[in-house]
């Protein structure tokens, strides 16, 4: 993916230390993955990095005794890398001790690991929980990851268009997910980005159905939640298919949340309330009757983690920041009827907001 723009890396350390002080710590220790890649560009799949007001320091294993350096000075971070074996504990120690006040991300380290910080890592020390404090960092895009997120929309719109027709053929929810898969792995997505939705009929009525066997027949809504990935930022996007036409009553869901998924996105621009963004979308839902039948919220940050700050619904107190990249994903779900859902991932800009998704809604096959 060389052709991508370059994403400003360097000036991340920094900010996270200006952060460190505000959150009254001497230093951070950085266990969770995605957030040890956005600081440092390291994509393997086990580190640690220490961060301190002057020193930075992944601590990874030999498997990574090439990949991590190259990879930390491609991005052109400073931060050193020691290659322990065993020796995590001691060579962690020799960053941290007597720094005073230790981070821990208390939202990523388990119970039975954060005893073992306490009291066998740093025993006597000022170890505490933090919450989210390089998630918040995350959460503004610069353009090279805005430039990798729409790469992996892209991807996630072809696939859609090249197998979509297939649905017509009769292939169980199961089936059709390899092919939408395949298919975005063959346009350079290395894994999808979570775990493929393919929902039909009855089971699109389930906002988070798994694919079954179940076969995709004339009069199913078929709702499709998938995502490709690229330099380990994922894409989100939900289309919901007809097959054959529609009833009155489906032909009115799929009107009601086209209508509430535009309302949704017309709403998104910078200043703007989450909380705002998700009401634009339920008032139109409400207003056709379905209030009960829209039973989750209508979206959420996408970047490195699939689902991320901020949260957009009802009880979120977050507001919209030019930069960020968040979905918009109102549904209805009537079990006698079917389910959909339609979502995209916007960037949130000045004045509104940049759709990333592109592929056609509300589509049919017949
Ligand atoms: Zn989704
Ligand atoms: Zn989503």
């Amino acid at each position: 993916m060389s052709h991508l723009p370059a994403m400003e890396v360097p000036s991340r350390l920094t900010r996270l230390r200006a952060a460190i002080e505000r959150a009254e710590l001497d230093c951070l220790l950085v266990t969770h993955l995605p957030n040890i890649r956005y600081l440092s560009g390291f994509s393997g799949s086990a580190a640690l990095l220490a961060v301190t007001g002057d020193a930075a320091v992944l601590v990874t294993d030999g498997r990574y005794a090439e990949q991590a350096p190259a990879e930390i000075e491609s991005v052109g971070a400073d931060i050193g890398v020691v290659v322990s074996g065993d020796r995590q504990r001691e060579e962690i120690r020799a960053v941290l001790r007597d720094r005073g006040r230790i981070g821990l991300e208390g939202e990523h380290v388990a119970h039975a690991a954060w005893l073992r910080y306490c009291e066998d890592w740093f025993p006597g020390a000022d170890v505490r929980s933090t919450s989210g404090i390089v998630e918040a960092l995350r959460e503004v895009k610069d353009a090279g990851e805005i430039a990798r997120i729409r790469a992996a929309c892209s991807i996630a719109d072809a696939a859609l268009a090249e197998v979509r027709s297939g649905l017509a053929d009769g292939p169980t929810e199961a089936e059709f997910r390899l092919e939408l898969d395949t298919a975005m792995r063959r346009r350079g997505s290395p894994e999808v980005s979570f775990e493929t939705i393919v929902a039909s009929g009855p089971n699109a009525a389930k906002p988070h159905a798994r694919p079954t066997d179940r076969r995709i027949v004339e009069g199913d809504l078929v709702v499709i939640d998938f995502g490709a990935m690229v330099d380990g930022y994922h894409s989100d996007m939900t289309r919901t298919v007809m097959i054959g036409t529609p009833s009155q009553t489906q032909q009115r869901m799929l009107e009601v949340v086209g209508e509430a998924q535009s309302a949704g996105v017309a709403a998104v621009a910078a200043g703007v309330a989450a909380a705002t963004v998700d009401a634009a979308c339920r008032d139109v839902i409400d207003e056709a009757g379905w209030a009960a039948a829209f039973l989750h919220g209508t979206g959420h940050g996408v970047g490195l983690d699939i689902h991320e700050a901020p949260r957009v619904g009802a009880r979120s107190d977050a507001t919209l920041t030019a930069g960020q990249v968040v979905t918009v994903e109102p549904g209805v779900y009537l079990p006698e009827h079917g389910g959909v859902r339609i979502e995209d991932t916007v960037v949130v800009c000045d004045t509104g907001a940049e759709p990333l998704t592109l592929a056609p809604k509300l589509t049919s096959v017949t």
